[in-house]
This record gives C-alpha cells, structure tokens and sequence, in this order.
C-alpha cells in the first residue's frame, strides 16, 4: 500500500502542473518524484522486514553488551548473597536458559531475514549443527564464577532432541562448565519448562535462574493466562535478584500478547502487529 501525505501530494500535483508546460528534464524529475515512494514501499514490502532493526541492535549496539554484563553483574552479586543467606542443605546450582540468555543466536536471525522469510525449521537445525553460535557478553565468566564456589549449572533450553549433540559441542566448544548429560535439560514433551525445573528442585538448592523470556522463570507470567504485566509488577523483587533477565528484541513469548486471538500466518502476523501497535 502506498501512504501520501497531504503535503506530498500538494507537492506532487504542483510538479505535474509545472510539468505540463515544461521540458523533458522536468518531466523526469516529476517521474522520478513519483516512483520514489513506491520504490520506497516496495523495498520495505514482508514481514520479514519487521524485525531487521532488532537484529542489528543485538549485533551492532553497545547498549546491547552493556545490559547483558549489567545482568551477570547482578547474578554474580546476588550468587555471592544467596550463598550466605540461601542455604538449604541440597548441593547449589543455577538455572539458565541457552538462547540468547547464554548463547547469542542473533546470525541465524540475520540469515532468516536475508531470504525473506521469518522462521523455517530447517534452517534453525542448519544453524545449530553448524557450532557457531557465540556467547552472550557476561554469561561465561558468571558460570565459571559460579562454579568455581562448586554451584552446578543446570541447562535448561528448548532445543530438543535433533540439536542436543550440536547443542552440547557448542557450549563445550566454548567452555561453558558442567556441560554434560545431565545437565543439559532439552524439550521433552513439551517446552513447558516447569516440570524440569521442578526436576531440579527436588535435588537442588535453586540460587538464581537467568533466562531472556519470562517462562524461563516461572509459568505465571504467560503460561497461566494471566496479565503478564500485572505479574511482572508483583514480582517486581526478584528481577535483578532471583531472576535475572537478558535482553532480547528479536523474538519470545511476548509475542503470544500480539496474536493470542488466533493462528495467523505471516501476513496476518503483520496486520496485527499494526493493529496492535500504539498510537495517538
Ligand atoms: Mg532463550
């Protein structure tokens, strides 16, 4: 679709006035004046497009790294007090969350929007077998930290089975520690998180979680129906503290908020997101 302001448009019907009595020189200039906006649209034309901005953020923004270190600067404070304070007689560990909490998949979104499309999960299985996922900044000296005052890491991701082995050599490759069988907790059933850490807790003392999407958490900001901010707001003292959150513009369960009235494709998806989007 293509939007004319009214001030474009009086622009526009002046050049084709002026255009009627004037040369050819003129008349390309008011063709090339009325293409542009179209050229314009059409480049911008998917909804792959949407979240280009997002991407480039994670790579390119030094606010970006800064919030990540700010994060693991707070786990590694609140580690440190719930070592004194947190003592329940079960061995220690934390809880984190692989994508983009760990581990920064920000390339394979660059390469989904490079071929115009938003998620295929070929490519998702293509780039985890490839190994060359980064770290998120801070995320490695945390767990190192950690271990080194014996507190385990649990892995808990929703990578399932087919990218286990991809999964493992890639935080081993990149020196991650506690990297094994039984601290990789992948998909099972279902990317209900819950039960595994439920799994956990039964053995464990849980001193923090990190994760980059609330479910990574608890269920009661989107798995329970329940308003999201509201339970944000009433669990307002565990960020930065028990839960400690990474930043992530490109995708999560938030994104639920957008579409929960239906299933839609990406097309819809788009509409909705301009539907959904505030205004004055
Ligand atoms: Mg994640």
């Amino acid at each position: 679709m293509i939007v004319i302001s009214g001030l474009q448009f009086k622009t526009i019907m002046f050049f084709i006035f002026a255009s009627y009595y004037s040369n050819m020189k003129l008349k390309l200039f008011i063709i090339a004046l009325l293409t542009s906006p179209i050229m314009a649209v059409a480049q911008k034309a998917g909804p792959e497009r949407d979240w280009t901005n997002a991407v480039l953020w994670q790579q390119y923004s030094g606010e970006y790294r800064a919030l990540a270190f700010q994060a693991y600067n707070f786990a590694k404070l609140s580690l440190k007090e719930a070592l004194w304070e947190n003592q329940n007689g079960k061995p220690n560990c934390v809880i984190v969350d692989a994508d983009e909490t760990i581990i920064d998949n920000s390339r394979f979104q660059g390469y989904e929007i490079k071929n115009g499309v938003s998620y295929v999960p070929a490519h998702w299985t293509a780039w985890t077998s490839k190994v060359m996922a980064d770290t998120v900044p801070g995320a490695l000296s945390f767990l190192k930290f950690a271990a080194s005052k014996n507190v385990e890491t649990f892995y808990v991701t929703n990578r399932d089975a087919a990218d286990r082995a991809a999964t493992m050599e890639n935080l081993k490759k990149l020196g991650f520690p506690y990297v094994d069988e039984a601290h990789l907790l992948t998909k099972t059933t279902t990317s209900d998180k819950q039960e595994r850490r439920n799994k956990i807790l039964e053995k464990y003392n849980v001193l923090l979680l990190c994760g980059d999407n609330l479910s990574d958490f608890s269920n009661v900001f989107y798995r329970e129906g329940k308003d999201t901010k509201q339970q944000v707001d009433a669990h307002q003292q565990l960020f930065g503290t028990k839960f400690i959150v990474l930043p992530n513009p490109m995708y999560g369960d938030w994104e639920k908020l957008l579409y929960k009235e239906g299933k839609f494709n990406e097309e819809e998806k788009a509409k909705q997101r301009l539907d959904k989007l505030k205004s004055y």
